[in-house]
């Protein structure tokens, strides 16, 4: 079966084509800046094999309409293609980020579906009309296949109340759905299968508090391989320090920026959003690159690191608390968590006394899925690579 996965953003196009139920990706790609004279594309076919052809070219994509009948072509290019018409493809499974409540599964696309997704875009505004968007543009070009939505929010579903609600008017709640709704859920879901499956549990039975660390940043506690708590609500601005976005505030800032201070509600979202987190304490956002800051002194860029894991070690307090039993594993996830040891270590370090230590030499090397938790930690700590387009792939097929 061929299931090409798709993931559209305000100003992108992601897609990766997967060879089901074997996982196998035939090729994938990035188009960036939709809308843009400069718009860029990579495309790569076997990505990642020692068959890897790779094709990167710039030019105009005036909308995701341009942008997806662009790799429509390339998908049948005689250098770069994978397949000789649009109409191989069985599949399509869009990433929407925002399913509310209404949408605690995978689901078909229908013009229901649609008119949901629409209707949810206040939650969403940057992402939900994008994913539409990419919706009904691939339902044009790949008019045979079945088109499913997988989204970003079903896995959280399962969280309850007591933990969804805010202390608002319930009004707010029962009119409007203001709630958590967490986020990065196609994330969190493929890292704990992952995670039963190389624990050697059902996954029925197994206990986890998943750290998502990559530029947007979050941590669910799962309870018996359902999510019953996340950092991310409404909006993906709650939570852990991000690499833009602040996380956890006072909301009394806000009226502050605004009451005080004259900043326009528009501004104080676009700092929120856009210039907060790792770049609003240092002025970059890329972890890389902050690292290498502090090995080379800069206190600013340490301090940055001090707040950015003390607020997942105060996360993990919550979500030890939160599970009521010692979890199996604490997993991390995501560029920062795939990739970066000095991080693991100040996130989990001097947690002993929790059961939970690192073996510094196993954080320190070797990469893809791996266990470094010392043999002194009740708890294991493992860094699993997450996968979301073949988790998406996945959940397509399970519906098709
Ligand atoms: P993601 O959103 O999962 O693609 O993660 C992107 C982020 O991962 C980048 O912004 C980097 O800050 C971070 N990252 C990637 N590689 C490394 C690395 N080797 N060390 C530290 N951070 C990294």
């Amino acid at each position: 079966m061929k299931v090409l996965v798709i993931n559209t953003g305000s100003s992108s196009i992601k897609y990766q084509l997967f060879n089901m139920p074997s996982g196998q990706v035939f090729c994938s790609g990035l188009l960036e800046r939709v809308g843009d004279i400069k718009g860029i594309l990579t495309h790569k076919t076997y990505p990642g094999t020692d068959k890897e052809l790779k094709h990167v070219e710039t030019k105009p994509i005036r909308n995701h309409s341009v942008g997806m009948a662009r790799v429509a072509e390339l998908l049948v290019d005689k250098e770069f293609g994978i397949i000789n018409s649009a109409n191989e493809i069985d599949l399509v499974g869009h990433r929407v980020v925002h399913g509310g409540e209404k949408f605690a599964k995978t689901t078909e696309i229908t013009k229901d579906v649609k008119e949901a997704i629409k209707h949810l875009s206040p939650l969403a505004p940057l992402h939900n009309p994008a994913n539409l968007i990419g919706i009904e543009v691939a339902e044009q070009i790949f008019a045979k296949a079945k088109q499913v939505a997988v989204f970003d929010t079903a896995f959280h579903q399962s969280i309850p109340e007591k933990a969804f609600r805010y202390a608002i008017p319930s009004k707010f709640y029962t009119k409007n759905g203001v709630r958590v709704y967490g986020f990065h859920g196609t994330s969190h879901r493929y890292i704990t299968k992952r995670a039963a499956s190389l624990l050697n549990k059902p996954i029925e039975e197994v206990n986890l508090i998943t750290i998502h660390i990559g530029n947007g940043a979050s941590m669910a506690a799962i309870k018996n391989g359902k999510s019953i708590d996340t950092t991310l609500g409404l909006t993906p601005l709650p939570g852990l320090v991000m690499g833009t976005r602040s996380g956890d505030i006072d909301p009394g800032v806000i009226f502050y920026l605004n009451e005080t201070l004259g900043y326009a509600l528009k501004d104080i979202k676009n700092i929120l959003n856009k210039e907060s987190g790792l770049k609003g304490l240092t002025n970059d956002n890329d972890m890389r690159v902050i690292t290498e800051r502090v090995e080379k002194g800069d206190k600013e860029a340490l301090l940055a690191l001090e707040i950015y894991t003390y607020r997942i070690k105060k996360y993990i307090g919550a979500y030890l608390a939160a599970i009521g039993e010692k979890p199996d594993a604490i997993i991390f996830t995501a560029g920062v968590g795939e990739n970066s040891a000095v991080i693991r270590l100040m996130a989990v370090g001097g947690l002993l006394h929790l059961g939970i230590e690192l073996d510094a030499e196993l954080n320190k090397k070797g990469g893809g899925e791996r266990c470094i938790s010392s043999t002194n930690s009740s708890i294991a700590i493992w860094v699993i690579p997450t996968n979301e387009e073949l988790e998406i792939a996945r959940q397509a097929v399970g519906i098709a």
